[in-house]
């Protein structure tokens, strides 16, 4: 394997997002061979699955036209890349062929792996623009050639060859045992805790060697060595929780992976975790308040026929748990409401849900309320910022109406009753 692919801090550089992004459309202009070549087309093995034969051909007549070629030529760029490529195919056919577990080795066949708690899947040879990394050697992933697994609960992707040497576990599973975030901010037990190893592959970690080799991830406070700790970054959510801070924080790659498969999960009670946010952050509390209001709305839709047949609730709502309570939040949920994103959708939840309950549906608007303090035939309902319900009869009333009066009509009247049959039946006592 080409050694400069290994180089953890090689692909630090071209894993970031910016540079995968401006290199992609080169990459793909490059792919293309050369209009001069086109006569070569055949020799030069560009169908994927070539044989031994076939590569060590083609690897030959690359080698004479790189030879031919004018030197910076667009040829003899194209050309070097592609011999690059041919050796590798070349090696990896080899490899195939000397192992019987190798999927490209035709008498296995072995397309799907689960190693711990991973559900790999081999992936298909393709010429992928995105660069991608082994998770276990960090090495670069040749997706046009080489066998590779991706796991398709949490994404962890490695080389063929490093399958028997895993060490992390699916963060999907890590993710959903724990059930849970780390709620202290970067809950660090320092270099000796750890006894100087790395926190996942055990490397040892001195701290006379360069500080880089050495990283911390701010999510769980732990080092790592840079073959497990890349530098991404991601939002960790104590930060947010605890601080309203949104600003994404360096974390190893096992954190970054339990994080991304987390991050839609509702696993955050603000309610309980953080009430005073809501007082300090507006869109919260917009987003609170708006999710209590679609709760009530949530309840007539329910038990209406006609909200039922129309699949009114499925349509609009891709987030049941943003409507089946207004406590639990994912990080997701929290970042969209820093980015306002959420409270305009929620917005738009509310002008769809009250279309219906209140103009659309006889049924809905035949299960209303009208206030019995001023008797106005103005329809209330429970969810609606004007209406107070009665803790004791749930009546339904305006709140000014109840403010006026401070006693509930329907709970006076309950009472008056009572009092009634308590001297009736005194009276029939006494009469006896
Ligand atoms: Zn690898
Ligand atoms: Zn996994
Ligand atoms: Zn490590
Ligand atoms: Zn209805
Ligand atoms: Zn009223
Ligand atoms: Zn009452």
């Amino acid at each position: 394997m080409n050694n400069m692919n290994c180089d953890p801090d090689n692909r630090i550089l071209t894993s970031s997002p910016t540079s995968t992004t401006s290199g992609s459309l080169s990459q793909e202009v490059d792919h293309l061979l050369p209009t001069s070549l086109a006569a070569e087309e055949l020799q030069l093995a560009l169908n994927k699955e070539a044989t031994e034969e076939e590569l060590l051909k083609a690897i030959n007549r690359c080698k004479d036209l790189v030879l031919e070629s004018d030197q910076c030529s667009v040829e003899r760029k194209w050309l070097v890349r592609h011999l690059i490529e041919l050796r590798l195919r070349l090696q990896e056919c080899q490899e195939a062929m000397n192992d019987p577990q190798h999927p490209r080795n035709k008498s296995s066949g072995v397309s799907k792996r689960t190693i711990r708690g991973h559900h790999l899947n081999l992936q298909p040879l393709l010429r992928s623009t995105a660069s991608r990394y082994c998770d276990h050697c960090t090495g670069a992933i040749w997706s046009v050639v080489q066998a590779w697994y991706e796991c398709e609960d949490c994404g962890y992707s490695c080389h063929h060859k490093c399958l028997a040497f895993i060490i992390r576990e699916c963060a999907h599973v890590v993710a959903s045992e724990r059930g849970s975030y780390e709620l202290d901010i970067c809950p660090e037990i320092g270099l000796s805790g750890q006894k100087y190893l790395c926190a996942e592959c055990k490397t040892p970690m001195s701290i006379n060697r360069e500080w880089s080799e050495t990283r911390r991830c701010d999510y769980n406070g732990l080092y790592y060595c840079s073959a497990c700790h890349w530098g991404s970054s991601a939002i960790v959510p104590a930060r947010v929780i605890h601080n309203w801070d949104l600003t994404p924080q360096p974390v190893s790659q096992a954190s970054l992976q339990q994080l991304r498969v987390t991050a839609r999960r509702p696993l955050i009670n603000l309610e309980k975790l953080n009430p005073k946010l809501f007082t300090f952050v507006h869109e919260l509390n917009l987003v609170r308040r708006l999710r209590q209001e679609l709760m009530g709305m949530r309840k007539y839709l329910l038990v209406c026929r006609k909200a039922t047949e129309d699949h009114l609730l499925w349509k609009h709502v891709d987030i049941p748990h943003l409507i089946d309570t207004s406590d639990m939040y994912s990080l997701q949920d929290l970042v969209d409401t820093n980015s306002g994103e959420l409270p305009s959708k929620l917005h738009t939840l509310v002008d769809v849900f009250s279309k219906h309950i209140k103009v659309e549906c006889e049924i809905c608007r035949g299960r209303g309320h009208i206030c019995e303090i001023c008797s106005n035939d103005e329809i209330l309902y429970p969810f609606d910022a004007t209406a107070y319900i009665c803790n004791e009869c749930n009546v339904v009333l305006h709140k000014h109406c109840f403010s006026r009066k401070d006693i509930c009509p329907k709970c006076s009247r309950i009472k008056f009753r009572q009092e009634q049959v308590v001297t009736e039946n005194g009276n029939d006592v006494a009469e006896e």
